[in-house]
């Protein structure tokens, strides 16, 4: 199958006047010059629509908003920014952009509301911190942030992760803030169904998530990763998935790599998916491309769980595999190009 690629080179970047001269500098100094490297990788959502089905004009709003989440990214890392940073950031662009599942734009639950799920942890401390069942904060990754930065916890859910963001001063918004007409539209027609006949079961292919999440290596050599999505459609209230645990839907640790995943959430909380990333690395030696494929294909898809995920090593290798029809991804790192890819 031929894969869509849209391949642009820093200079892209640079000649679209998107990076000022001191991140120019900071691109020489621990970038190209200085041999150090830094690395992002990015995903909005498994589970996209089969090659040709979706409108070309919509497919370019995906290919541009992925595009610019890696600007947004680079920025930061060129300028010797932190991996925690540069994931907040772009994971904050991608919650405000109302194509994909997280923040503004999320998928609606069974009672037409969204309930937004967030995680990122810091592979230099082994800090964590998720946010699950929020309904007013804007960017549910900052909340996550704040509950690793400033708690002695993991993760807050619901009416008390709500007003611990309150309290912290982040962006609050009213529920609706959230409803897309195009979500609603799609809660309406599945309430339809399920009022006509049996509904069907759940799965990433059917449900063309946008599910957000960001791994980087800084060029200090740290890791970090963070996942952001409004769930799965027509979920339980009350239901969370694997995007805020860590372990199954985030993980980052210096001594092994950075994971972020997306697609039948279930599946991937059984199985510890992004720490098992980790475990093959670690303790079978896989590389990371081996270990994610491992991850992805032999033990979730085995047991009819699809998705995918991505993934970046201490050395900066980059794997994203994914078992759908398709998954919104991009990737950049010092130096070379930057890649935009849906099939
Ligand atoms: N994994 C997410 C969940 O189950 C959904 C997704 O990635 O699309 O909540």
């Amino acid at each position: 199958m031929k894969t869509m690629k849209i391949v642009f080179f820093l200079s892209f970047f640079l000649s679209g006047g998107l990076l000022s001269a001191q991140d120019l500098n900071a691109v020489a100094a621990v970038g190209l010059d200085g041999g150090k490297r830094w690395v992002l990788a990015i995903h909005g959502g498994a589970g996209g629509p089969e090659r040709g089905s979706m409108k070309p004009e919509k497919e370019k709003q995906y290919t541009d908003s992925i595009t610019r989440a890696l600007q947004i990214g680079s920025r930061i890392l060129s300028a010797g920014g932190s991996s925690v940073d540069a994931v907040e950031a772009v994971i904050r662009f991608m919650e405000d952009c109302p194509l994909f599942n997280a923040g503004k734009g999320a998928v609606l639950d069974e009672d037409g509301k969204a309930e937004l799920d967030a995680s990122i942890m810091d592979g230099k401390t082994g800090k964590a911190g998720a946010v699950a069942g929020v309904t007013i904060v804007k960017n549910p990754i900052t909340a996550a942030r704040a509950v690793m930065d400033k708690t002695q916890h993991v993760m807050l859910i619901g009416p008390g992760a709500d007003a611990f963001a309150k309290a912290q001063g982040l962006q609050i918004a009213d529920p609706s803030y959230f409803i897309t007409p195009e979500r609603l539209e799609a809660w309406k027609a599945e309430k339809q169904k399920t009022r006509t006949g049996q509904p069907a079961p759940p799965s990433a292919e059917k449900e063309k998530k946008g599910t957000v999440g960001c791994v980087a290596l800084d060029s200090y050599g740290n890791l970090a990763a963070g996942t952001s999505t409004g769930g799965m459609m027509m979920k339980m209230r009350g239901r969370v998935g694997d995007s805020p645990i860590i372990g199954a839907g985030t993980w980052a640790d210096n001594n092994s790599c950075a994971v972020s995943c997306t697609g039948y959430g279930e599946y991937f909380m059984r199985n510890c998916a992004a720490y098992t990333v980790a475990v093959q690395m670690l303790y079978a030696s896989r590389p990371l491309e081996e270990a994610a494929h491992f991850v992805i294909f032999d033990i979730l898809k085995a047991k009819g769980g699809d998705g995918g995920l991505i993934a970046v090593d201490k050395d900066g290798n980059v794997a994203m595999p994914f078992s759908t029809n398709a998954m919104f991804r991009g990737k950049v790192s010092a130096g070379s190009a930057a890649e935009v890819l849906i099939y």
